[in-house]
């Protein structure tokens, strides 16, 4: 996942070498000769309950790790210029070529792993056009009906779906 935690051993700026460096409570590389610090920001990374006109919602099974041959909902990281929705957006028609109506946020929620933090920011929304298409990042998927989702693979996933589930369906998402 290219989540390394020390990704800096030289300054990006001066190339001098970095040494330990405690900001905010944290020992971070740091660099002797000038301001450059190696802050670790968590990654954003979005999950999409996309749900057709039964409420059935679309599950993927990974083509990829983490969680490779796993069921999970479509999503992935957010790219550095665009919005969250829009990530959202992009990554279920990227995997599923399904294209997403008016979304509502589920929920942020915070995954802790040994060297990251990732804030994984889940929308749902009607799919309003296009069909499940099998991708290399989903090599099978489907729609399932809401309490016959498979066990998802992630957390933070399983966690968005029971939100989502609490809450009432997607109301008026346009194409009925
Ligand atoms: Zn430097």
């Amino acid at each position: 996942m290219g989540l390394s935690g020390a990704p800096y051993r030289f300054c990006p700026h001066c190339g001098d070498r970095l040494a330990p460096r405690v900001v905010e409570g944290h020992a971070l590389p740091g660099c002797p000769s000038c301001p450059f610090v190696a802050f670790r920001d968590p990654k954003v990374v979005v999950a999409a309950i996309a749900v057709d006109r039964q409420g059935r919602v679309l599950v993927i099974r990974r083509g990829i790790a983490p969680g490779l041959g796993e069921w999970a909902l479509p999503g992935g990281y957010v790219d550095f210029d665009e919005h969250p929705e829009q990530g959202a957006r992009r990554e279920c028609r990227e995997e599923t070529g399904c294209e997403l109506g008016p979304v509502r946020l589920e929920g942020v929620f915070h995954v802790r792993l040994a060297d990251a933090g990732l804030v994984v920011v889940a929308y749902s929304g009607r799919v309003r056009a296009g069909r499940p298409c099998p991708t290399p990042e989903a090599p099978e998927l489907g729609f399932f009906a809401a309490d016959g989702v498979p066990r998802l693979a992630f957390e933070s996933h399983r966690e968005a779906l029971a939100a989502w589930r609490a809450a009432a369906p997607v109301v008026g998402a346009g194409v009925g």
